[in-house]
């Protein structure tokens, strides 16, 4: 908690009480009022990051009816879905800005010659750290806040989400603006406002990652992590630290 004292604005100060303080009234309020405060408090020095999800869709388009302009970026493991990029264009597009893309130091190509083929299937944890947790943390290395749509019912490991806390993983606030959301709130907004998302939800994928590791699951049009990792118990890929790793205990995800 001593980091989130250092990292907040001179003009606001967070204290562990008024983080708390904050996160019961999120508790009450709406996403736009968390993302709202976040922008008056962090400014440009905040970033959205999106897999292109539900829950991804559902914020870019509440920053951008707030008309609050913050980068958006997303981690480009060169694997992912030809449906998920094409939908990055969609979004780059219809709201008229350039989403960030983050790539990670080796290709797959050299990732291969280096770890061996198929790393996925090998050690996915130390896949996941070289395409996806090390390019984060260099992205996130100048910025001081960063919103994710996490949400408490997606996975066992997310249900104590805060709508604010410290990430210690990548020394930045994270922002949860959807924590207390269920898939069903997320996906009647998005049928409700005509909102674009991956085609592969209609085809029973629930939610979409790279593509070794994405597998479709029963058809339900939620984005819980069924289908994800199948055949194992890894259900984060290491960008999402659950509550009691935050809390100081060793990072499992950090590969050996
Ligand atoms: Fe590698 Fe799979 Fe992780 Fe993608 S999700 S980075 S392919 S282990």
């Amino acid at each position: 908690m001593q980091k989130l004292k250092e990292k907040i604005i001179p003009n606001q100060k967070l204290s562990p009480e008024l983080l708390d303080n904050l996160n019961a009234q999120f508790e009450v309020a709406g996403p736009d009022e968390v993302l709202l405060w976040a922008y008056h408090t962090f400014g440009s020095d905040m970033t959205l990051g999106t897999g292109f999800g539900p829950s991804g869709m559902f914020l870019i388009y509440r920053l951008w009816e707030l008309g609050v302009e913050i980068p958006i970026f997303y981690l480009d493991t060169n694997l992912l879905f030809d449906e998920t990029y094409k939908l990055k264009d969609r979004i780059e597009e219809r709201y008229d800005f350039e989403i960030t893309r983050v790539t990670p130091e080796l290709s797959v190509d050299e990732q291969a010659e280096k770890y061996g083929d198929e790393l996925w299937n090998k050690n996915p944890n130390r896949c996941c750290y070289l395409r996806k947790v090390r390019p984060l943390r260099n992205y996130l290395s100048d910025k001081r806040a960063w919103v994710t749509g996490i949400r408490r019912s997606q996975s066992e490991s997310r249900r104590d989400t805060q709508f604010v806390e410290w990430d210690p993983e990548n020394n930045v606030v994270k922002i949860n603006p959807l924590a207390s959301w269920t898939g069903d709130e997320v996906w009647n907004y998005i049928r409700s406002k005509g909102l674009p998302y991956n085609p592969l939800h209609d085809e029973g994928y629930p939610s979409i990652g790279c593509i070794p590791c994405t597998q479709p699951a029963d058809g339900k049009t939620d984005d819980r992590r069924t289908g994800r990792w199948n055949g194992s118990d890894k259900t984060e890929c290491g960008i999402h630290l659950p509550t009691q790793q935050k809390n100081g205990k060793k990072n499992k995800l950090t590969p050996n």
